[in-house]
């Protein structure tokens, strides 16, 4: 095919494929263990699944509302209200998405003008720095300070600058499963206050949080949620990834410039699973027990890791557990994570990506939200490295 010439004035020449694709793509090439990319290996519930059947047999397959169905977003009302103590309108403050990535992505593209600064902190999720690029914002980047992966708020605070517009918060945290305490939103609070900065909070894993901890939502500083977009993720809270349903909630000014965009993204996320996960989610039954869950699978599979030479750094949240394998090996973390895949049969994903650039630690993540069978398997090879 003749190649087109305009593409080397790439938008995002620094960009390449997401390391979730690449890691994953690894692991089934050579038929690994994947414990790189973040979805559950064991089943959607069966009464989620005859609800969505139910919805479509029903007739609920065309185009939902732009901003969700209705259903949804009171019941989402509802549980945040129960949750956080917090009354979010359903009609003008909660739209659904086509998974929080959606969420961010309209967010961003509704926020940000060319020129406008977005404070990114390291290492983040993929998607945060790319969107903000596509839509001419400009990067600035703080890191979480190892070991403990806390966020340094006088250098986020140094970063502040008349053209700041956004800050992104992610707690608990992709890649390294810290959690942020009500300190870390005090310190928010009172770098913000004042100001026209936005926030995001990306909060997909606020079910996933352990050893008792409370998750510091957004929702329950009142100064705080006045200026901010909270993102929670279906995917994670009912374990289905590949359903993309997600939802994002704000106060109805910075709602109405979030639809703007929004509807011209997706213009609807799918119907029947929104029908569906609105009866579900009404059950406290179908997500309260998420901490106990996947905490005994963090503990089960922490357990046995500890008989090998990689070193446990705690997890406080989200399904990923961080290794450190300095005492083994002295190669990237990318070589490393691809050596583990092609020779041991595991795949990983590096923390070096989640940097911009690519600060290595010598960590690797790894997914735990799988069976009790797959974390022994993987957990035996990792003791024979
Ligand atoms: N934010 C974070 C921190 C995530 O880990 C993920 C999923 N890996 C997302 C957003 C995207 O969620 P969704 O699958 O609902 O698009």
């Amino acid at each position: 095919m003749k190649t087109y010439n305009g593409a080397s004035s790439s938008k995002l020449p620094n960009t390449g494929t997401s390391i979730f694709a690449v890691m994953s793509g690894l692991a089934n090439e050579v038929g690994a263990i994947n414990l790189s990319q973040g979805f559950p290996n064991f089943p959607v519930s069966e009464k989620l699944i005859e609800l969505v059947h139910h919805y479509m047999k029903e007739g609920m397959n065309q185009y939902a509302p732009m901003q969700g169905v209705l259903t949804l977003r009171e019941a989402i009302a509802a549980k945040v209200q129960d949750t956080y103590g917090i009354a979010y309108d359903p009609i003008n403050e909660i739209n659904i998405t086509a998974g929080a990535t959606e969420a961010i992505y309209a967010v961003i593209a509704a926020m940000i003008r060319p020129a406008d600064e977005v404070i990114v902190i390291e290492p983040a999720y993929d998607s945060y720095a790319p969107a903000v690029e596509l839509n001419g914002g400009i990067v600035r980047y703080s890191s979480l300070m190892v070991p403990e992966y806390s966020v340094n708020w006088a250098e986020v605070r140094s970063l502040i600058s008349s053209r700041t517009r956004l800050i992104i918060i992610n707690s608990p945290h992709n890649p390294t499963g810290s959690v942020l305490g009500s300190a870390d939103l005090a310190e928010l609070d009172k770098i913000t206050r004042g100001t026209d900065i936005v926030i995001m909070s990306d909060e997909v894993y606020e079910h996933l949080i352990y050893d008792g901890l409370r998750h510091e939502s957004i929702c329950w500083y009142p100064s705080l949620v006045s200026r901010s977009f909270v993102i929670g993720s279906f995917g994670k809270t009912f374990h289905a990834t590949g359903w993309k349903t997600g939802f994002v909630m704000a106060p109805s000014n910075l709602m109405t410039e979030f639809r703007k965009a929004h509807q011209f993204i997706v213009f609807a996320g799918n119907t029947p699973m929104q029908y569906a996960m609105a009866e579900y989610l009404r059950d406290k039954e179908n997500y309260i027990h998420l901490p106990v869950f996947y905490q005994q699978k963090r503990d089960f599979f922490a357990n046995l890791v500890r008989a090998s030479r990689f070193n446990i750094i705690p997890s406080y949240g989200t399904y990923f557990q961080l290794l450190d394998y300095s005492r083994i090996s002295d190669e990237t973390e990318m070589d490393f994570a691809i050596r583990l895949t092609k020779e041991f049969g595991i795949a990983s994903v590096p923390v070096s990506p989640f940097y911009h650039e690519k600060e290595d630690h010598r960590v690797l993540r790894f997914c735990f939200a799988k069976t009790e069978e797959t974390l022994e398997k993987a957990a035996a090879i990792l003791c024979r490295i």
